[in-house]
């Protein structure tokens, strides 16, 4: 005599949810970039999986997308290390095209490693 052990069903499981909430902001392509470190990473995402990408501002030196530069663009000539005259040009982001007594071109001249 041993019928089944009706004590052998487990104990009604709970569904246990993990839900995982990351605050993340949704940035559009073209939107204008953020404060903060994590927000400027995940905004910079966002711009470079629409396709945008980050062209060298000649005044500044650093990496702008496409709606932070001017419509200023800095050209010069320049040579290269063989002696060779070449056309130079670099965009102006909005930041040094706002503040044109900031830095020179002379310093945009050295970090292309162009010798005038
Ligand atoms: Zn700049």
């Amino acid at each position: 005599m041993s019928p089944h052990n009706t004590n052998a069903d487990p104990p009604a499981s709970k569904p246990v949810t993990l839900v995982c909430v990351l605050e993340q902001r949704r940035y559009r392509p073209g939107d204008p970039a953020p404060e903060g470190y994590l927000a400027w990473h995940e905004w910079a995402e966002a711009q470079h999986k629409a396709g945008l990408r980050q062209k060298q501002c000649g005044r500044c030196g650093l990496w702008r997308y496409p709606q932070q530069l001017s419509t200023e663009v800095l050209r010069w000539q320049g040579k290269t290390a063989r002696g060779k005259t070449v056309q130079q040009e670099a965009p102006v982001c909005s930041k040094c095209a706002a503040h044109p007594n900031g830095k020179t071109t002379d310093q945009a001249r050295d970090q292309h490693g162009i010798t005038p």
